[in-house]
């Protein structure tokens, strides 16, 4: 789950977005994006680059960066490769709506084909941008204002969010909300309001905030108090807190170390992993049931890996020998490479790597390919090398 920044008020939005992103980095991403509502002619516009923070910068350079209101993020993808086209903001069909999210909407590939069977044209192979076209197409149908059609829309999702979205036709409102994503809402002294995913962007700024709860939407209205709401638009009373705390220790969330920060995490990412794979009685993987047939007819499984990927496999090996009892080898994928190894068309051989980079376990996958054995890939960053070079594979979305 990657970064969100928004501003709303009288100043300048894209100083404190793009601020308020490199505050973020810190978090690991692959694409950045900014959508601002222009002065010159009130358009909404949104740019963004595969890349880092300072690539967007260069991007925006020869832009129209006006805006007094905007929102920002930075992506580490979960649904579709890291590329410009994926990266956030995503408009809306009419591009009326552009939205930043942090999560994954579990169940869009059902609203995506519905919306598709509507007539709704896709831009991005993103679980966000479903989101974005879901609010428009009800905000259309039903003639009803943003914020209810953000309620119903959310009614339908499932999953983790933490979202932002801009409207060209109310350039002073910010609307945002959560679920099982964080969100941190800042309340300057002016009436301007400040947006992000946790409070690094903000703090300085103002030391007024409100943490958003699981449900919780908050609309930011220039010279409106800020208001909260649920998603059966009950009106919620926000507690603001006054914070005190630096951005060293807000960087390595109240931790003293960034090692300690990341052992912590550790059941996060095993519930990120497991989300809507684990059902009653068991575990369903669709590149396990799409290439069933390959699977059982293995008369070997081949781990490839290095590092902490080979010590993941020496579980692995464990597992599937005890439970399917079919031999597995667990091989260095450095080693693997530079001998001349037995492997034929009955062995399927997994390829591990967070990355998806490892260029000794890429090696590895392409000579097991020329002699023609089936390849399994596990690894964490969407589109990687290994991703595409493998015949199927599980992501593990533990996120940067
Ligand atoms: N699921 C979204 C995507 O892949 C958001 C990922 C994030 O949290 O950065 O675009």
């Amino acid at each position: 789950m990657c970064g969100i920044v928004g501003y709303l008020g009288k100043g300048e939005a894209y100083p404190a977005l793009i601020k308020g992103l490199k505050r973020l980095e810190y978090r690991g991403y692959d694409s950045a994006g900014v959508a601002l509502i222009s002065k010159k002619d009130g358009s909404l516009n949104v740019y963004k680059t595969k890349g880092k923070v300072a690539d967007l910068e260069a991007y925006c350079a020869d832009k129209d960066i006006s805006g007094s209101v905007g929102i920002a993020h930075t992506r580490w993808a979960t649904h579709g490769e890291p590329s410009a086209v994926n990266a956030h903001p995503h408009y809306s069909s009419s591009k009326n709506l552009a939205i930043i999210h942090n999560g994954i909407i579990e169940n869009y590939a059902s609203i995506k084909k519905n919306l598709i069977a509507k007539g709704v044209e896709f831009r991005s192979d993103t679980d966000t941008e479903v989101l974005v076209q879901l609010i428009e197409y009800i905000q259309v149908k039903k003639n009803i204002d943003l914020l209810t059609a953000v309620q119903v829309a959310l009614r339908q999702v499932i999953g983790a969010y933490a979202i932002a979205l801009l409207d060209k036709r109310n350039p002073n409102q910010i609307i945002a909300a959560r679920k099982q994503s964080p969100l941190v809402v800042g309340i300057g002294k002016e009436g301007d309001f400040y947006l992000g995913s946790d409070a690094s962007p903000i703090i300085e700024y103002t030391d007024k905030v409100v943490y958003l709860e699981d449900g919780n939407i908050a609309v930011m209205r220039l010279g409106e108090p800020l208001q909260v709401v649920n998603i059966q638009n009950v009106k919620l009373n926000p507690e603001v807190q006054t914070v005190d705390i630096d951005l060293g220790q807000i960087e390595k969330g109240g931790f003293p170390h960034f090692m300690l920060k990341e052992i912590f995490e550790q059941p996060e990412c095993l519930r990120n992993c497991m989300r809507g794979r684990v059902v009653d009685n068991g575990v369903v993987l669709s590149s396990i049931t799409d290439h069933r047939q390959q699977l059982l007819n293995a008369k070997r499984f081949i781990i490839v890996a290095c590092g902490t990927s080979w010590h993941a496999g020496l579980i692995g090996k464990q597992m599937i020998e005890n439970y399917c009892r079919v031999p597995v080898e667990v091989e260095y994928a450095s080693e693997f490479r530079y001998r001349n190894p037995v492997v034929t068309k009955d062995d399927v051989v997994i390829a591990i790597s967070q990355s998806g980079e490892t260029a000794d376990t890429l090696a590895a996958i392409k000579l097991a390919k020329e002699k023609g054995a089936f390849i399994y890939g596990i690894c964490n960053s969407i589109g990687s090398s290994i991703a595409r070079e493998t015949d199927t594979g599980t992501y593990i979305h533990v996120g940067p």
